[in-house]
């Protein structure tokens, strides 16, 4: 498909962006362009791609994602390699999970190439942007969302995919080495048959009130447990977990259905079996965990995401009161894998895996 390149007449001056790049934070600074394609299913599909200044988007009021959040998103990095040039971390693993997403959310498939094609041109126009400060990257948020204004609950027939782009910092505030998260059992995030494996914004949504909790309880992140017995170990507001145990064995929740297939948590597996280590995904519950980490038997607990990269969890805390994994601090399995993989992403580690593009 062709994009028609529509540059912004105003950018914002260098001075000014290097300064903001300084410190970028994240998710609050935006980039000058964006990406926008339209489709209409009257109209055979995907059309009018273009490249164009960032700015808001006009909506009919009855447009159906404001009503029945019919609305899917990626989120990606761009990151800056050693010899100057610029690489995306297994981007076709990001337009295959954005299919699936679409898939349950019954709106369009969007080809693979033309999803990745649409975050390159993005890149390209605003490869200033890219933090070169340590562990800086410029985050990308593809996005599809229905347009089409009809209040009855269908499938729309409209949509528009959009890209734009967030230099980012550290995901953290504190930047802290470990993590305290917070045992959600008042909400769960995800149903067996709902929508919890798809990138939906209603997941999100359903997270607020339980972060909230957890931020007043002194906690960085909440962890969900399964909607049916509320025993099972889920995941993350954002990110999967993986635990490690005194024998050499890892375990992490499988993908039934309820939780987000991370491309990170993928990578992980993969890393960790080429260490030797064994990798089980099965069901692990809130009880064990606590009697592990008590006996010794856990030795860590890895968050893990795009975001986060591979953050250590250091401390657990729920209405039961509160456990410490280990020394409470970043574990050596946690602190290897996140250099080997920040490694392989900013091209300091040879990528024998084929993953950066
Ligand atoms: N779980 C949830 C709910 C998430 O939002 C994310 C971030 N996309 C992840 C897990 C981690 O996925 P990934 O490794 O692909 O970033």
């Amino acid at each position: 498909m062709d994009f028609e390149h529509i540059p912004h007449a105003a950018p914002v001056p260098s001075a000014t962006r290097d300064e903001a790049l300084a410190n970028p934070g994240f998710g609050t600074l935006f980039t000058d362009h964006m990406v926008v394609i339209d489709y209409h299913a009257d109209k055979g599909g995907w059309h009018s791609a273009r490249v164009c200044p960032r700015e808001p988007i006009a909506l009919d009021p009855a447009a159906a994602v404001l009503h029945y959040a019919q609305e899917i998103f990626e989120g990606m990095k761009a990151y800056r390699q050693e010899d100057g040039g610029v690489a995306l971390f297994r981007p076709e693993a990001n337009a295959r999970r954005f299919n699936a997403s679409a898939e349950r959310m019954a709106m369009p498939q969007l080809p693979e190439e033309l999803f990745i094609e649409s975050i390159r041109r993005l890149i390209s126009v605003d490869r200033d942007w890219i933090p070169t400060i340590e562990g800086g990257s410029l985050y990308l948020r593809p996005f599809m969302f229905a347009s089409e204004a009809f209040l009855g609950v269908r499938p729309a027939r409209e949509y528009k995919f959009l890209v734009i782009a967030s230099p980012a910092g550290s995901y953290f505030k504190s930047g802290a080495p470990a993590v305290k998260i917070w045992v959600s059992s008042d909400y769960v995030r995800a149903a067996p048959g709902g929508t919890g494996a798809a990138k939906t914004g209603g997941n999100y949504a359903a997270s607020l009130v339980p972060q909230a909790e957890a931020i007043e309880k002194g906690c960085d992140q909440v962890v969900f447990l399964d909607a049916v017995e509320k025993k099972w170990i889920e995941e993350l507001g954002g990110m999967n977990l993986f635990f490690v145990f005194d024998d050499g064995t890892v375990v992490t929740p499988p993908l039934t259905g309820t939780i987000l297939p991370g491309i990170t948590r993928d990578s992980l597996i993969r890393l960790l079996r080429e260490e030797g280590l064994t990798v089980r995904e099965e069901a692990y519950s809130i009880d064990q965990w606590r009697a592990d980490a008590a006996s010794g038997r856990l030795v860590e607990t890895m968050a893990c995401g795009t975001a986060a990269v591979v953050t250590p969890v250091g401390t657990v805390a729920g209405h039961d009161g509160e456990f410490t994994i280990g020394s409470g601090g970043p574990g050596q399995l946690t602190s290897k894998l996140r250099d080997k993989l920040v490694g392989i992403q900013r091209g300091r580690v040879d990528d024998t895996y084929d993953w950066i593009a």
